[in-house]
């Protein structure tokens, strides 16, 4: 076969029947001894493969068995047996390991490049997401800082006008003083009129000045505030305190502010509560304060109440933390769902277009709000638009003793009975003070307010002159300014109370100071002194001082000096007094309330009112003619408040609409209310002149100055 083997046919006997050496045919295989062993094989197997070795030669053997017992041999050498076909199949692998590899290859290739190509995509698609997070961040950035400096200039347009409309108000007020001074020093020359009846006007007009100053002193206080919270220079400063003096005196200004606007006041504290706390008292005055008077700001009619609640996580027992709870609830306008998460950020003031007369910094909340998270406490507000809120302060201070505050309601209501009593009204003529101040202006202000008392007032220009007085004079009181030059009120303090003779080592000293920042008052009293007043100087404040702080034997309520005055008041008779005056919507017994119910002293409004009537009309004619709002708005203004004094609240409402309108420069809204306003003030002028004819006019003119100072004590402030 192919010179690699050959091939032959035996039968069973070993006898040779074809093979390709013609030679061999007819002989038998067992005649060869080399092959025995192949014949032994063949005969064996019969049908099938086998191997033998001749020599070192091995040899692969086919049999196959054909026709009747003769068998095909086949004998080629093993190695050549699979040779080619080994090769053969060398080469498929070595092909296939090359196809392999090269698709391996180019697998790979292909791998790496899709691998560098997604990573590339990757990249892109970061960088594309990088780009478009950064522009995002950009603009909302950029609309944080347009929002911010949105609020920031709405907040600096309603400061300037917000500063602006008391110090307009101050201006014009003074104006009006210097006109009215002038023109009651020529008629006093002439003889016309009574320097008194100029007198009245200009302290109407002061009054207002002092109210406006008022505005802009909360202004700036707010302002101050929040400047040194933004800069972080805010500080809690904590001591012991008395909660009942807090309440106290919030309750006693709310109540007398709800109390204008012609709303209850309700208080209600846990009788439980402990008297005696730790923490900033100033502060936790300033939040519950902020609330009251946004609650009474916000409501125009049923009340504001607050309810005061501590709750202590254990025992009751000094050391222990005690939760406050101050809620703060009106029945005011409310505040829109939507619009409550703005409450709490700074320079935002709601609802502009209800409050758009409502005077406000939005800082109040702001500042609130960040006096509690710095004091550890939190608040919350629940509203319900066109209802009423309810503002709930939470403010962790420390128990100090575990004494209870007690009835803090019934207390409060007989102080409020005793102080609407003696309300700027003791005098005190036994009773000697010195008050030392080095401006001789600030000296005549505090002289000038407590005129009344009939107290003996000293005056000491510097601390130096200060220290020659107290030499020589026992001082039932003492009101010491602490910023002088050279000699400060507290060196003044420590040499009169050092002082040989010691004629005011005991007499009680009541520092006055601009200075209202924190821990201001107990650095004042850690110096010595007894108390401390802010200037400028509240008349109210200063009243309650002194006569908390002179001797109860030397103060006497003006109600038993003057009580033959107070005479007795009925409503329904006096109702049927004035039919002219009620037809024409002047309520007397509001009037009256103002008066502390004393007839003659309505009188008295009432002529004030119609006099100079026709220069009044004739002033407004004409601003409103030149559209000289400024002082029209003065006018309506003056106007607002002396016709509410008298009880004519339409006129005085109508001449309120009218001062917005003017401030805000809204000449259609002046325009339709202008002409009715006059209509109403004449018909208003000439229903009290028809009600008191002439006589009335004649007997007022028989009253003394002193009188009249006592009236000028019940003129509610203004706004
Ligand atoms: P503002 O000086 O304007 O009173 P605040 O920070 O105290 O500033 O209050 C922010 C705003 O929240 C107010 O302008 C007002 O719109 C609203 N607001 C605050 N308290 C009340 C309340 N009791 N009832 C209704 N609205 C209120």
């Amino acid at each position: 076969i192919k010179e690699k083997g050959y091939g032959f046919i035996i039968d069973r006997n070993g006898m040779v029947i074809a093979h390709q050496d013609e030679a061999k045919k007819g002989h038998y295989l067992a005649e060869e001894e080399e092959q025995l062993a192949l014949l032994d094989g063949i005969l064996e197997k019969q049908d099938g493969i086998f191997e033998i070795t001749t020599g070192q030669v091995k040899k692969t053997v086919f049999v196959q068995p054909i026709m009747n017992q003769w068998y095909v041999v086949i004998i080629i050498n093993s190695s050549e047996l699979l040779a080619e076909v080994r090769q053969q199949l060398t080469v498929n692998v070595l092909i296939c390991a090359v196809i392999f590899l090269l698709i391996s290859f180019f697998y790979l290739i292909g791998r790496r490049n899709e691998q560098n190509y997604s990573q590339r995509i990757e990249k892109m698609r970061a960088e594309e997401q990088k780009q478009a997070f950064e522009a995002k961040a950009l603009k909302l950035e950029k609309e944080a800082a347009e929002q911010a400096n949105q609020a920031k200039s709405s907040f600096l347009a309603d400061m300037s006008h917000e500063i602006r409309t008391p110090i307009n108000a101050v201006l014009g007020m003074n104006e009006m003083i210097l006109r009215e001074s002038l023109k009651a020093q020529k008629e006093n020359a002439s003889g016309n009129r009574r320097p008194e009846d100029a007198f009245r006007d200009i302290i109407g007009y002061a009054k207002n000045i002092e109210s406006a100053g008022n505005n802009l002193l909360a202004i700036i206080n707010d302002i101050l505030d929040f400047s040194k919270i933004e800069a972080g220079r805010m500080e809690i400063v904590e001591g012991n305190y008395h909660l009942s003096s807090v309440l106290n005196d919030l309750s006693n200004i709310t109540y007398f502010k709800a109390k204008e606007k012609g709303l209850d006041f309700v208080i209600d504290v846990d009788e439980t509560m402990p008297e005696e706390l730790f923490g900033d008292e100033v502060r936790v005055r300033q939040i519950i304060t902020n609330l009251l008077n946004n609650a009474v700001k916000y409501t125009q009619q049923g009340h504001v109440s607050l309810v005061l609640r501590g709750e202590v996580r254990g025992v009751k027992e000094p050391g222990q933390m005690i939760w406050l709870t101050a809620a703060v609830k009106d029945t005011g306008i409310g505040i829109q769902e939507e619009e409550i998460g703005k409450l709490f950020a700074k320079f935002q003031r709601l609802d502009l277009k209800q409050n758009s007369t409502v005077e406000g910094t939005g800082l109040g909340l702001a500042i609130t709000h960040n006096l509690l998270d710095m004091m550890g406490g939190s608040i919350t507000v629940e509203s319900e638009y066109g209802k009423g809120s309810v503002f709930t302060a939470t403010i962790p201070q420390k128990v100090v003793s575990t004494e209870p505050v007690g009835d803090f309601h019934s207390r409060f209501q007989e102080n409020i009975q005793e102080t609407m009593n003696y309300r700027e009204v003791f005098q005190a003529p036994e009773a000697r003070i010195l008050i030392v101040d080095d401006t001789k202006m600030n000296l005549e202000v505090a002289v000038g307010l407590l005129k009344n008392t009939l107290l003996q007032i000293d005056t000491a220009a510097s601390g130096e002159e200060s220290i020659q007085y107290t030499e020589k004079v026992p001082y039932d009181l003492i009101l010491m300014d602490q910023r002088m030059p050279r000699m400060d009120g507290a060196e003044a303090l420590h040499i009169i109370r050092s002082q040989a003779g010691g004629r005011n080592h005991q007499t009680p000293v009541i520092c006055l100071t601009a200075d209202a920042v924190i821990g201001a008052r107990e650095r004042y009293l850690a110096e010595g002194y007894t108390d401390y007043l802010t200037k400028p100087i509240d008349s109210k404040i200063l009243v309650q001082m002194l006569m908390k702080y002179l001797p109860d034997e030397k103060v006497l309520p003006v109600q038993r000096v003057t009580s033959d005055l107070t005479a007795d008041f009925n409503e329904e008779e006096s109702r049927g007094r004035y039919p002219l005056l009620l037809q024409i919507g002047v309520n007397p017994e509001t009037g009256m309330g103002y008066c502390n119910h004393e007839e003659a002293l309505y009188h008295t409004l009432l002529q004030d009112f119609t006099q100079s009537a026709k220069e009044k009309e004739a002033q407004l004619r004409h601003c409103y003619d030149q559209k000289d709002w400024h002082n029209y708005s003065i006018l309506v203004h003056a106007m607002k408040s002396s016709s509410r004094m008298i009880g004519a609240e339409e006129l005085s409402d109508m001449a309120a609409r009218l001062e917005t309108a003017a401030d805000k420069r809204r000449e259609g809204e002046i325009a339709a209310e202008h002409e009715v306003m006059l209509a109403r003030f004449g018909d208003t002028v000439r229903a009290i002149r028809q009600t008191f004819g002439d006589g009335i006019s004649e007997k007022m003119t028989d009253r003394n100055l002193k009188e009249e100072d006592e009236i000028l004590e019940f003129f509610p402030e203004d706004n």
